[in-house]
């Protein structure tokens, strides 16, 4: 397995699976947790969490823990929130079982419920004891029995996390030849056509992004020193707090993507709302500022569908 990739294309798992005498692609799950684990960036718990899925088009993903050092606690991702993100960043459809080297936190059993048919995905927790032969996977619904989550609080209609959205976010053309401003002083047209294209990342991570709570979607979009773009979708929780802010999703594209040292992302775009309940902007710029220090950070508001867009310049 190469230790370095945190996705299988299904034909890559079966073949895996064939080439280390397992019997099918699920038994072979809990064997790549260990992996996992060693892809893990937790500078502060030392604590490695290995997270690995089947989705339902056959495939494999991969999800670690990052922790950022001096920022606060709430700000890391966990294992089972990479994994998820990774599955939406490759527009997967569907979770349908869960290796993972510990049993998930609170938090993330939580966070799982934002899924169509959580109570069904199946979780097998490696560090656990197995007194069967072949790999016994059990339902989310038996760790978190009576849960709170969408159907508490949404209509059947209303998307949930995986599945298709559209938020109606747009950017109105004339903003893109705007001012614009600190980045490129200008004079710079490589900068501007990177920001422009930042900008189209953030909006399209933006307007798949699932906040039916709060009503303020958001994105990030990130670019390496190489020019290569990542970008992440904030993604709710009906309980609020394990809710992954878009700086967050965007790093987990950013890892998953084979990106190295954060210090190696050079500039950053988030788009939202204006004037929301919920904003971004000041998290994303200090979890930004902590991890490069040099990253040029830029924000634009949007409004819904027919309103306009604007740019702030700070
Ligand atoms: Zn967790």
């Amino acid at each position: 397995m190469d230790r370095l990739r945190f996705v299988f294309e299904s034909s890559e798992a079966e073949l895996m699976a064939k080439s280390t005498d397992h019997s099918s692609v699920l038994q072979l799950l809990p064997t790549l947790v260990k992996s996992a684990q060693d892809l893990a960036r937790p500078p502060i718990s030392n604590y490695h969490v290995g997270a690995v899925g089947l989705s339902s088009d056959g495939r494999i993903f991969l999800g670690v823990n990052l922790e950022f050092p001096g920022l606060p606690l709430h700000h890391s991702v966990h294992a089972e929130q990479f994994l998820i993100t990774n599955l939406a960043v490759h527009r997967s459809p569907r979770l349908l079982y869960l290796a993972v080297s510990s049993a998930p936190c609170g938090h993330c059993r939580q966070f799982l419920q934002e899924l169509r048919h959580a109570s069904d995905l199946q979780i097998l927790i490696t560090s656990e004891k197995q007194t069967h032969k072949e790999p016994i996977f059990k339902p989310l619904s038996s760790i978190l029995p009576n849960p709170f989550g969408p159907c508490d609080l949404l209509d059947e209609e209303t998307p949930l996390l995986l599945e298709n959205h559209n938020n109606g976010l747009s950017i109105i053309p004339k903003t893109m030849d705007s001012n614009c401003g600190n980045l490129c002083n200008g004079v710079c047209e490589s900068l501007l056509k990177n920001e422009s294209q930042l900008k189209v990342s953030a909006l399209e991570a933006a307007n798949s992004s699932h906040a039916p709570y709060s009503g303020c979607p958001s994105g990030v979009s990130l670019m390496d020193c190489d020019g290569k773009i990542y970008k992440g979708c904030y993604m709710e929780s009906a309980a609020y707090n394990p809710s992954l802010g878009p700086v967050q999703a965007a790093l987990v594209a950013y890892v998953a993507g084979g990106g190295g040292g954060y210090q190696r992302i050079v500039a950053a775009v988030l788009v939202e709302k204006e004037g929301t309940k919920v904003r971004q902007e000041d998290t994303a710029r200090l979890l930004l500022k902590m991890i490069s220090p040099k990253c040029e950070f830029r924000v634009f508001h949007c409004y819904s569908a027919d309103n306009e867009c604007k740019k702030f310049s700070f």
